[in-house]
């Protein structure tokens, strides 16, 4: 055990310095600087996700701005909706932003989220994110870069 601490004393910080704070005012005041996120895949090809789980890992590390991903709706402020809606999530993403507490944000996040991307009119689509649910803030690319997704947490953040 004392072997461990000694590596880890010796490895110290890993992340990737903290990039140029980007000076905007919080999105979301009122949540203090730190937001629960609730993830809703609502179709997405899984793309999204992985830059997701980078944007959370330990290089871009989301968390030290302020940005945490729950597991319930019922303990988060925003969800992080991916993918174009499907008709068989039609109904579930609207059950879980309704089951968000107040004050409560939607982040779209990817092209797929935002126009339905290279779903546009396939049969199983119901429409974009912004069709179901009122969307506050949408993050562009297909899949969108880690460096995105964070950089669109820290203005809800303003961290
Ligand atoms: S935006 Fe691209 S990566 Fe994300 S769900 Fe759509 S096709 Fe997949």
């Amino acid at each position: 055990m004392a072997s461990l601490w000694r590596k880890i004393k010796r490895t110290g910080r890993v992340a990737e310095p903290a990039p140029e704070d980007p000076g905007l005012e919080s999105k979301a005041p009122e949540l203090g600087g730190s937001v629960q996120i609730r993830h809703v895949d609502a179709g997405s090809c899984n793309g999204c996700e992985v830059e997701i789980a980078s944007a959370f890992g330990p290089v871009y590390d989301a968390e030290r701005y302020g940005a945490r991903l729950v597991a319930s709706p019922r303990h988060a402020d925003v969800l992080v909706v991916t993918g174009p809606v499907t008709r068989n999530m039609e109904v579930a993403l609207r059950r879980t932003y309704e089951a968000v507490p107040e004050p409560r944000l939607v982040v779209a996040l990817g092209d797929c989220a935002r126009n339905c991307g290279v779903f546009a009119g396939a049969y199983g689509v119901a429409g974009a994110v912004g069709d179901v649910v009122p969307v506050d803030i949408e993050v562009a690319g297909c899949p969108p870069r880690p460096e995105a997704i964070v950089a669109a947490l820290r203005e809800l953040t303003g961290r």
